[in-house]
């Protein structure tokens, strides 16, 4: 069967079957889509029970030590964003366990986000202080907000069935010099081309599509948005690199999968330190160009309204 690419509707290619090892479930296969036109990697029927594929672990808060101690590293993520905007309102699309926008908040931000999990919501209205719109409809949720000068999407965006209506309405809401910051898994990383269907960060099904960075530069465009950073070697990116080689290795040599509660503390240890050991010397080719596992960019709208077309006499 022929799928049509949802970016550009070119024909798309068959590329691989992929199973969720991640959740250690090798029985099932996803078959992902490739689009020769604009690269865009896709996975054409999207479960009808995605939400079955959640677990609650996937939003369980940290307890408050960690969480304290994972924002005071993530620190790197408010600014980046701070070089281009340093107050105002900031929305957060998926924030899962609430470490970004507790940190946006500290920094001074006003902090809206939008959520599915009944959990996360909870415990970011009570304890991160966010405010709460619970909708797995960002882009239909977006359109009621008033206007931010922030919109920070961290890994959300390949989770969205419908990522290009939500980029429509992300550049929309956006206040003019506002800015849109998108970080997701890269399709055109080294991990990727290596690894493929086995790569941790394609996450079957969860992942519903890798996009590459042109294709937000050319959507964007037309609306105002114009890309003003672009890095694969933040700390996030840095992270993943490690995570990608990682979670393969103990993948392959072990009966052990990334999302298993059941592994003992000493044992996930030993693969974190051996996959740690392989990524080293790996690391000095994945931090050159794009081969980075993820990208993180940063679009920021235009501060003057384009001019209306003048009508010919
Ligand atoms: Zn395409």
């Amino acid at each position: 069967m022929k799928f049509h690419c949802p970016n550009c509707n070119n024909k798309s290619d068959f590329l691989f079957k992929a199973s969720d090892f991640n959740k250690g479930d090798l029985d099932k296969k996803f078959d992902y889509q490739r689009c020769p036109a604009c690269h865009l990697i896709f996975l054409p029927e999207i479960p009808t029970n995605l939400a079955d594929y959640y677990d609650d672990n996937y939003y369980e808060p940290y307890p408050p030590e960690t969480f304290l101690k994972i924002a005071k590293k993530n620190l790197y993520q408010i600014q980046m964003i701070q070089k281009f905007v340093t107050s105002g309102r900031l929305l957060e699309i998926g924030p899962g366990k609430g470490i970004f926008a507790h940190v946006a908040k500290q920094a001074g931000f006003e902090v809206d986000v939008i959520e599915m999990s009944d959990l996360s919501c909870d415990y970011l209205s009570k304890v991160v202080g966010a405010n709460v719109i619970q909708s797995d409809r960002p882009q239909d949720a977006i359109k009621i907000l008033d206007k931010h000068d922030v919109i920070a999407t961290w890994h959300n965006i390949e989770h969205l069935p419908d990522p290009w209506a939500f980029l429509d309405s992300a550049a929309d809401n956006l206040a003019p010099g506002g800015i849109l910051l998108i970080a997701a898994p890269n399709p055109d990383s080294f991990q990727f081309k290596v690894l493929g269907p086995k790569w941790t960060h394609l996450d079957p099904p969860r992942h519903l599509y890798l996009i590459p960075v042109e294709i937000l530069i050319q959507r964007l465009k037309p609306l105002g948005l114009k890309c003003v950073m672009l890095t694969h070697n933040d700390r996030g990116g840095k992270y993943l690199n490690r995570e990608g080689w990682q979670c393969y290795l103990m993948e392959k040599f072990s009966n052990r999968f990334s999302f298993d509660s059941n592994m003992p503390e000493w044992e996930r240890k030993f693969w974190a330190l051996f996959g740690f050991a392989f990524s080293l010397p790996l690391a000095l080719w994945e931090r050159t160009g794009s081969r980075g596992a993820a990208y993180t960019m940063i679009l920021q709208k235009n501060k003057y309204p384009a001019k209306p077309a003048r009508k010919s006499q």
